[in-house]
């Protein structure tokens, strides 16, 4: 890539939450201004080659740093490396953020209920727009639901608290609903451990939830693994939910790979 396409970043902090999972902070340059869902193209030098992946913002729009949230595929060109990430390292960030999983897709129907949809490492762009003032304010309620395979893998739960307090006074009712599929003990009236198409097919996640899916109220995002996008984006689509296109519609869905 050309030199005059990215800049070269300093990490700050690096924090890690189990065995494939971390997070980092990186200094964040004046001129990288983006949307809260959107996403980074972050590079490392390896044998003198660049090799660049797409990485979600984590960070508030506001933040003076960038944060990013990373799984770890063992044999994954760039993670395999990053994973040794520390404070001090460098990494490239390519000077213009991508991507229209944004709020300011929506037109019609107007905001009212917002579900955020995520597996794994699909938190991301939803951390951002929970820690910006907007949604808060534009919506009357706010779901969102995140689906990891264990446990341990429920990075975030505790600030996600923190989050809603912070940028939700005031604003939009919140409910956040864990999901963890693969739960070593049985899970209790209040866990939630189904595939989220499965939740959608047989009315748990609304239950846990307190609303209903709408077509004349809903704006749903879907993002992370294209294998759950794909099965929910089909039960959303069974309860009459329809694509967003050109601002119209409720489903907007991001896929990582
Ligand atoms: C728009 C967009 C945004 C993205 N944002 C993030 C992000 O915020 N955090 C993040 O960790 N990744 C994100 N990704 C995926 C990321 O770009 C890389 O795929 C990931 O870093 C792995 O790179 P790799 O070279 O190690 O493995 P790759 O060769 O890229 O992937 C190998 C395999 O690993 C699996 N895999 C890849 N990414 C993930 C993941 N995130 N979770 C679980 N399994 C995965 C898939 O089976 C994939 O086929 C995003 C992808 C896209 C397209």
């Amino acid at each position: 890539m050309n030199e005059e396409k990215f800049t070269r970043e300093t990490v700050l902090s690096v924090r890690r939450w189990s065995d494939t999972l971390f997070s980092f902070t990186l200094t964040r340059p004046a001129h990288f201004r983006f949307s809260a869902g959107q996403f980074a193209r972050i590079g490392i030098e390896v044998d003198g080659e660049k090799i660049f992946r797409a990485y979600s913002v984590v960070s508030s729009p506001f933040a003076e740093e960038l944060e990013f949230f990373s799984i770890v595929v063992p044999d994954g060109a760039f993670t395999s490396r990053l994973q040794h990430l520390k404070a001090g390292d460098q990494l490239l960030l390519e000077k213009i953020p991508f991507g229209f999983l944004t709020l300011a897709r929506y037109q019609k129907p107007l905001p009212q209920d917002l579900w955020l949809l995520a597996t794994g490492t699909g938190l991301a762009p939803f951390l951002s727009m929970l820690q910006d003032f907007a949604p808060w304010q534009q919506y009357q309620q706010i779901i969102l639901a995140y689906s990891v395979r264990m446990p341990e893998e429920l990075a975030y739960a505790e600030e996600i608290k923190t989050i809603a307090q912070t940028f939700g006074e005031g604003g939009a009712s919140f409910k956040f609903l864990p999901i963890v599929t693969r739960p070593v003990v049985p899970p209790s009236d209040t866990t939630l451990a189904q595939r989220l198409p499965t939740l959608i097919e047989n009315g748990l996640l609304e239950q846990h939830a307190g609303l209903a899916l709408n077509p004349a109220t809903s704006h749903v995002m879907l993002c992370g693994n294209p294998q759950m996008v794909e099965d929910t984006r089909n039960a959303l689509k069974a309860r009459g939910l329809t694509m967003n296109r050109r601002g119209e519609g409720n489903i907007a869905v991001e896929n990582y790979w």
